[in-house]
């Protein structure tokens, strides 16, 4: 079967039989102007499906943002703008990214998950974040949670104690571009103490008690959120708040988190 060849010919299409060494081939010639029909047409061919595939995540994340947050009472712009940024689908399972705006929290292997985004946005807003602030989160995870605080705050250190969870999140947030958050693999129940204080510390794991690192840890005017109670069944979504160096707490609604482990 001989093979066939492309060239492109000013103002002609004709198909005229060639030779090389090794056989003989077709030319195909084409005009300038099919040609560039004919790279329209691939670009559309490639290109058309991802961008529809990206609007239909865009307008499933504004309507994840109307329907779950705005509608249970989240009302801080910045929280939800970056609600609205945070392209969820992409922290997700490959094989569970369409249910990525669905109203709860998914298995992202080893045993944890990521939060319902309710809660995420919840979480965000309690910890009061703005711009020239400095976050510490306990438990990475997918980096779901460090993306959606990197979108306010000037840097997000995170720690996460399963390494393959704290390799994946880390390669995902760097190739998402977030250059303003910090990961590490470790223990978190220690903080991390080279970077205190921050102004806001979030734990998105569960605990019956809050650690006294993390206290420590916090600045002057700093929020700490986490879930404390029965790590087992159900814990209180807990706020402190550090005023000259008293701790308030405030207890709020009854969350369901994977539980905080330490390192033997
Ligand atoms: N914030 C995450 C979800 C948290 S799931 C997200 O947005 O996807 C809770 C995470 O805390 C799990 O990944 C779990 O491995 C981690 N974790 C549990 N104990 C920890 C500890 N002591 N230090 C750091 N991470 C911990």
């Amino acid at each position: 079967m001989p093979e066939s060849r492309v060239l492109i010919c000013p103002d002609q299409t004709r198909t005229f039989p060639g030779h090389t060494l090794s056989g003989h081939f077709f030319v195909t010639c084409i005009s300038r102007n099919q040609m560039k029909s004919l790279l329209i047409i691939l670009t559309l061919v490639i290109f058309l499906p991802s961008g529809q595939e990206e609007v239909r995540n865009t307008r499933a994340r504004s309507q994840m943002v109307k329907s779950q947050i705005v509608a249970r009472g989240i009302s801080d712009p910045a929280t939800l703008r970056a609600m609205e940024r945070v392209p969820r689908h992409l922290f997700v399972p490959v094989a569970l990214a369409g249910s990525a705006y669905s109203d709860q929290p998914l298995p992202i292997g080893y045993n944890q998950t990521i939060s319902q985004p309710f809660i995420v946005a919840y979480m965000t807003e309690l910890s009061k974040p703005a711009k020239g602030k400095k976050a510490l989160e306990i438990g990475t995870g997918s980096g779901y949670q460090a993306a959606v605080l990197a979108e306010i705050v000037d840097t997000v250190y995170t720690v996460e104690i399963v390494p393959e969870l704290a390799r994946e999140a880390a390669s995902r947030l760097k190739i998402l571009g977030y250059g303003n958050i910090v990961a590490r693999y470790g223990d978190g129940y220690k903080g991390w103490p080279e970077h205190s204080p921050f102004d806001i510390i979030l734990v998105t794991a569960a605990a019956d008690h809050i650690p006294g690192p993390l206290k420590e840890q916090l600045a002057e005017g700093g929020r700490l959120v986490m879930p404390v109670g029965n790590p087992a069944t159900v814990q209180e979504l807990i706020v402190l708040t550090k005023r000259k160096g008293r701790i308030t707490e405030q207890r709020l609604e009854p969350v369901r988190f994977v539980p905080l482990k330490r390192l033997k």
